[in-house]
């Protein structure tokens, strides 16, 4: 059997079903794939507030507004940030991620439940592409591609590219008890999460409990002191759902291969040092679709480049000085405690407006404690 459409969209989480409803919109004929419609990735599902402003998404959606970060540096005592105004949302990914997906649909996109397989054939004007619906291979043949089926990509696999660099995480629900501030996101910093941090975040029913590293080895020992540290319970977390998964590790990657385009996570557009990949995922996905409206693959890293890549570029930087050992980690967070830091950083971080003057004050409130 063979399907045909112009565009074939594999993956549908925050990649790709926004890239589904920008193409669908602007009445392009395309197909989102998702092989698992019912399942739950492993996130945090914390989404700054400017990106429902941007995307006009449903604030149903949210289960908590987060209105300050507890950041606990290695070796100094913890400190706060409380946002002068907006929040972070918590959202449950899966409910999430099938809105995003509806939305897709609304304006016509067709999504459909299925695995993507391999490229059979990627030419000059068309590509052919092998599925999995229904218990059935079929041959998809589309204008073009865009691989939005995150850190695992097949998409990238089957064109011989190699897997993404990633920090490796292990988290775990939590039931949510009454001592835990309920509007309150909360970080630890030290050497079991190196790269990365360990984190406490409030969901709808839920706490979601984690630490992410470039060391796997040291992940669960990181998560049993974090969970020790915080009183929760720390036997018996295998048997709580416990769950490892990878978050892409920003490097630049080719987000165009003749007809195939790349968002998200298949593309490694995770912020480095927050690790915020959600709406860089849709940002990215949004654009890729934009250059095919415009009849032109290749705009789309020019778009994406433009928009994003000097942000990209810094909090690489940092990540990269600050984030191997317990005194980079130090230094860096220090700059936090002070008040005109934070609120640079988070204005920056929570606003997605993207003018570039959040980004210069951020940089410039920085430079006092770090060098460039
Ligand atoms: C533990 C953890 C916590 C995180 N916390 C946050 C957070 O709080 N905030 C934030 O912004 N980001 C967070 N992230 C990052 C965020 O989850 C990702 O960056 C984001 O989901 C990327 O979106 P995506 O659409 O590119 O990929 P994904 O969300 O991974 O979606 C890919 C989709 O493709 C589908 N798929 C895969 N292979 C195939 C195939 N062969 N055929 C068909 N479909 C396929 C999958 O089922 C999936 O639905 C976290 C990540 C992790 C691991």
């Amino acid at each position: 059997m063979r399907l045909e459409s112009k565009v074939l969209i594999v993956g549908g989480g925050p990649a790709g079903a926004t890239a589904g409803r920008v193409l669908a919109a602007a009445g392009v004929d395309c197909i989102i794939l998702e092989k698992n419609p019912q399942g739950t990735k492993p996130c945090g599902g914390g989404i700054p507030f400017g990106a429902f402003e941007v995307f006009d998404l449903p604030r149903s959606v949210i289960k908590r507004r987060i209105g300050i970060l507890r950041v606990s540096p290695p070796r100094s005592g913890p400190f706060e940030i409380r946002f002068e105004s907006g929040y972070i949302g918590m959202v449950e990914r899966r409910e999430f991620d099938s809105v995003l997906r509806d939305m897709a649909r609304a304006e016509g996109a067709a999504v459909m439940k299925g695995s993507f397989v391999k490229i059979l054939e990627s030419g000059k004007t068309a590509v052919r592409s092998e599925a999995e619906i229904g218990g059935q291979r079929m041959e998809i043949r589309s204008g073009y591609v865009i691989a939005a089926d995150g850190v695992n990509s097949r998409v990238r696999s089957s064109l011989g590219m190699k897997q993404i660099n990633s920090l490796h995480t292990l988290g775990v629900k939590l039931p949510l008890e009454k001592p835990f501030r309920d509007n309150c996101c909360e970080f630890y910093f030290d050497s079991y999460a190196r790269g990365g941090y360990s984190w406490l975040f409030p969901g709808g029913s839920n706490i979601s409990a984690g630490t992410g590293s470039t060391n796997p080895k040291k992940l669960e020992a990181g998560l049993q002191r974090l969970l020790l540290m915080r009183g929760f319970p720390a036997s018996g977390i295998r048997e709580n759902g416990l769950r490892g998964y990878r978050i892409p590790l920003w490097e630049r990657q080719p987000l165009v291969r003749g007809n195939v385009l790349f968002a998200g996570d298949s593309a490694s557009h995770v912020m480095p040092f927050t690790f915020e990949g959600i709406y860089y995922a849709m940002r990215a996905a949004q654009f890729a679709a934009e250059a095919l409206i415009q009849g032109d693959a290749k705009l789309y890293r020019k778009i994406w480049r433009q928009r994003f890549r000097s942000r990209f570029l810094l909090m690489k930087t940092l990540w990269m000085a600050f984030l191997k050992n317990e005194r980079g980690m130090e230094t860096l967070l220090s700059a936090f405690r002070d008040e005109r830091v934070q609120q640079k950083g988070i204005r920056l971080w929570l606003d997605k407006t993207e003018g570039r003057g959040s980004f210069v004050s951020f940089v410039n409130a920085l430079r006092k404690y770090v060098l460039f």
